[in-house]
């Protein structure tokens, strides 16, 4: 079956990119970040290529129990806990691992009466205020979470950093700061760093255990770094194909709104990709699409289901020639930019109806 519009996933990349972020944090152990579908990029086959990370973390319930539906056999970290007491006894049922970031978690724990030890990570709130006991609170934490009657397997600590993805900010090692300040006597396990936290290779910023999420899909977090300097490979390539084309006159228009004016004859193709497809509608006119091989610009509003991009002087565009919206050629960071995001959420944004063909 010819497929119009699809994601293709590159999972040498993801192995390659796992090797780097081993070589960036040297001891850590690595935690793959899946949640949203592994960024869109299919949460099943990317756990299963990447059987090399000691361990999977997602968002929700839901993706931990798709990963062992799947047979997967690492540890998996609930990173926003259980919600209650019958997500609790779920996460025990399928060996999840739990973070605790509020009380009412630990008094479910305390409620907690089955067979299952849980590993128990309590997260601080080193400063981003968003999830995590704030620094006053942890020794209260841990002693709650010390002293359960079905005792944890394991008592471990984490923490998020804020700005991370800013290397001129001195955020991070307050945050860090605050982090050893509170728990560098406890002999407890740690984890620091995500993506941005680990890259620069700072031991600090790491812990025990970093957990990766963007690095492995072989984009930059840093908006001046790209990838390609710390040796990651883009791993999805969105690639797409030509539907029709057409020349429009000098002063006609192209798109819903009118909004782009051909300012010369132009020749116009329109590819298979929408906002239904998961295509911001916000980007801009301009924003590049490699046609054929080459640098295009996409002119007027994106559609559900097709955008147009000015083909003009661009030989052997044809019905049926590929493009790619982003992959190894066009970073998705740049793609960001016309849409004023991140590439975080232009990943994860790839919606179900994209078929996801691993390579
Ligand atoms: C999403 C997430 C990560 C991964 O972040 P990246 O920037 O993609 O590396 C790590 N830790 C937590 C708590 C997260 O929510």
């Amino acid at each position: 079956m010819t497929r119009l519009l699809r994601a293709i996933v590159d999972t040498h990349a993801l192995r390659s990119n796992l090797v780097v972020v081993r070589q960036r944090a040297p001891g850590a152990r690595v935690m793959a970040v899946v949640k949203a579908n592994a960024y869109g990029h299919g949460i099943v086959p990317v756990a299963l290529a990447l059987d090399g990370a000691d361990a999977f973390a997602v968002a929700r319930i839901e993706e931990g129990i798709a990963l062992r539906a799947a047979g997967i056999r690492q540890p998996i970290l609930l990173l926003e806990g259980a919600f209650g007491d019958a997500q609790l006894a779920e996460a025990a049922h399928h060996d999840f691992e739990v973070v605790v970031h509020d009380p009412t978690q630990i008094e479910a724990l305390e409620r907690w009466r089955g067979p299952h030890r849980f590993v128990i990570w309590i997260k601080i709130d080193t400063g981003m205020n968003r999830l995590g006991f704030r620094c006053e609170e942890f020794a209260r934490a841990l002693e709650r979470v010390c002293t359960l009657e079905i005792a944890p397997l394991e008592v471990r600590v984490l923490t998020h950093l804020a700005c991370a993805d800013d290397l001129e900010s001195s955020m991070t090692r307050e945050q860090v700061a605050r982090f050893r300040r509170l728990t560098g006597a406890l002999g407890l396990a740690t984890s620091i760093g995500n993506s941005a936290g680990l890259l620069p290779g700072c031991a600090e910023n790491r812990g025990d255990w970093v957990r990766p999420g963007l690095a492995l899909y072989g984009v930059s977090p840093f908006p001046a770094v790209p990838a390609a300097d710390f040796g990651l490979i883009p791993v999805m390539t969105l690639q797409t194909t030509v539907l029709a084309t057409r020349r429009v006159p000098r002063g006609e228009t192209v798109g819903y709104g009118a909004t782009w004016r051909a300012e010369r004859d132009s020749q116009i193709a329109i590819l298979a990709a929408g906002y239904g497809d998961g295509l911001p509608r916000q980007l801009a006119d301009g924003t590049p699409v490699l046609v054929a091989g080459k640098r295009v610009p996409l002119v007027g509003r994106v559609s559900m289901d097709m955008v147009a991009v000015d083909v003009t002087g661009v030989d052997a565009v044809a019905v049926g020639s590929q493009a790619v919206l982003w992959g190894r050629e066009l970073a998705v960071e740049e793609v960001a930019g016309y849409a004023g995001t991140i590439p975080y959420e232009l990943l994860c944004g790839i919606s179900q109806r994209v078929p996801v063909e691993l390579r």
